[in-house]
C-alpha cells in the first residue's frame, strides 16, 4: 500500500496538479474575504491587503508598522505582539518553506498564467546571463533592506511618518491586487508630501514593469521579491526540504531547462545535498523532470515524500508535453 501511494506521487502530472492547486490558492488568498476567510497577517507571501477581499494578510505590512514603533514601545508594552507576530510567519514558513512561492502566493501565480498568456502567442521568452542574473538576483536583499531599515530609521526619529509603509508604496502588489476585485484606485500618486509622490511613482511604475517584465520572462518580479529574501533567510528552519544525491546525476540538464528561476546548480552542483537556492520557489518540476531514479527528492523531516524516478519521468514525457528551452 504505501508503495503504491508513493509510485502515485511520484508519477503524478505534477504539472496539472501544480496548476489546480494554485488557482485554489489563488481563490482563497485573494478572494478569501468575501466569505470572511482570514488567516492573519503574518502571511509569508504577497497577499496583499490593500485588496479588502483578501483571505490574509502579508506579514510585510505590519512587520514595517512594528519595526516604526519607537524603542521603548518596540522592546517594552509591544514586544509579545511583535514576537507572536514573527513566531507566526516562521511557523507558517517552517511548513511549506519556499512552496509558499511555487504554490501559494498570488503574486507567483500571475506571473505563471502572463508566462502561460505568452506562450500561447507563440511569443518567445528572454533570459538573463547567468552573470546578469547573479547580479540581479541580489537585488532583492536590497529591498528586504527597506522593509527593514527604513521603519527602524522612523522608530528613532531619523525619518518622518510620510515614510510609513515605504516598502509598500513601492511594492507593485499594491497597485495590482486591488484590481482583481474591482478596485483601482491605487493606480494613482499620492501628492500629499514629496517623498509619497516619489513613493507612489515609484509603485506605479513597478506595477506596470511587473506587467511588461513577466510577459518577457519567467517569474520576472519574484528574482526582486524581498519575500523571497526573507524566505531563503529563514529556510534552514524548514522541515520540506529539496535535495539532491549527486551520484545518481548524470548532469542531463533536463532539471536546469525546466527551472523558471535559471537556478543552474540545480543540475551542475552533485556535492550539495541541500540543493535549494535562494531564488527557488520550490515549485518541484525540477523533481518531475528529471529522469534518474532519486537523484532529486522533496524530503519532510528526512522522509522521502517526491522523489525523480525513471517511472515517473516517462510517464510525464507521453502526459505532458515536455517544456524546451525557447517554450
Ligand atoms: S518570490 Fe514571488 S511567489 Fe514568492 S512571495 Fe515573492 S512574489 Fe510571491
Ligand atoms: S535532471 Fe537529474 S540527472 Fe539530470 S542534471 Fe538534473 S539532477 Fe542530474
Ligand atoms: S530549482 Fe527546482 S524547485 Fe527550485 S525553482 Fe527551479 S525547478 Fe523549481
Amino acid at each position: 500500500m504505501k508503495n503504491k501511494i508513493r509510485r502515485m506521487i511520484n508519477t503524478m502530472p505534477l504539472n496539472k496538479v501544480r496548476f489546480w492547486i494554485q488557482l485554489s490558492m489563488f481563490v482563497l488568498f485573494v478572494y478569501g474575504g468575501y466569505v470572511l476567510i482570514d488567516f492573519g497577517s503574518s502571511i509569508p507571501i504577497f497577499a496583499c491587503p490593500y485588496n479588502s477581499e483578501t483571505g490574509a494578510t502579508c506579514y510585510f505590512m505590519p512587520l514595517q508598522h512594528q519595526l516604526a514603533m519607537p524603542a521603548n514601545v518596540l522592546f517594552g508594552a509591544a514586544a509579545i505582539s511583535v514576537l507572536v507576530g514573527l513566531l507566526t510567519f516562521i511557523a507558517w514558513f517552517v511548513f511549506l518553506n519556499k512552496a509558499w512561492c511555487g504554490y501559494v502566493c498570488p503574486f507567483g501565480t500571475l506571473q505563471d498564467w502572463i508566462t502561460a498568456l505568452r506562450k500561447k502567442l507563440g511569443i518567445r521568452y528572454g533570459t538573463y546571463s547567468q552573470t546578469q542574473f547573479e547580479k540581479l538576483s541580489k537585488i532583492k536583499y536590497i529591498f528586504l533592506a527597506i522593509v527593514i531599515v527604513i521603519p527602524l530609521l522612523m522608530g528613532i526619529g531619523v525619518l518622518g511618518r510620510e515614510w510609513s509603509g515605504a516598502f509598500c508604496q513601492i511594492c507593485p502588489a499594491r497597485v495590482i491586487s486591488p484590481m482583481f476585485s474591482g478596485d483601482f484606485s491605487q493606480w494613482k500618486i499620492d501628492f500629499s508630501t514629496v517623498t509619497s509622490m516619489i513613493l507612489t511613482t515609484i509603485g506605479v511604475l513597478f506595477a506596470a514593469i511587473f506587467f511588461v517584465g513577466s510577459f518577457i520572462k519567467k517569474r520576472f518580479f519574484c528574482f526582486f521579491c524581498p519575500m523571497s529574501a526573507l524566505h531563503y533567510t529563514l529556510s534552514d528552519l524548514s522541515l520540506l526540504k529539496l535535495r539532491k544525491d549527486g551520484d545518481k546525476c548524470t548532469k542531463c540538464g533536463d532539471c536546469y531547462r525546466v527551472c523558471d528561476m535559471q537556478i543552474k546548480d540545480i543540475a551542475d552542483d552533485v556535492i550539495s545535498t541541500n540543493i535549494l537556492r535562494d531564488d527557488c520557489m520550490f515549485c518541484m518540476k525540477c523533481v518531475a523532470a528529471c529522469p534518474e531514479d532519486d537523484a532529486l527528492h522533496v524530503d519532510i523531516l528526512n522522509m522521502r515524500v517526491f522523489s525523480s524516478t525513471k517511472e515517473g519521468f516517462a510517464k510525464r514525457m507521453g502526459m505532458e508535453k515536455p517544456e524546451k528551452n525557447n517554450d
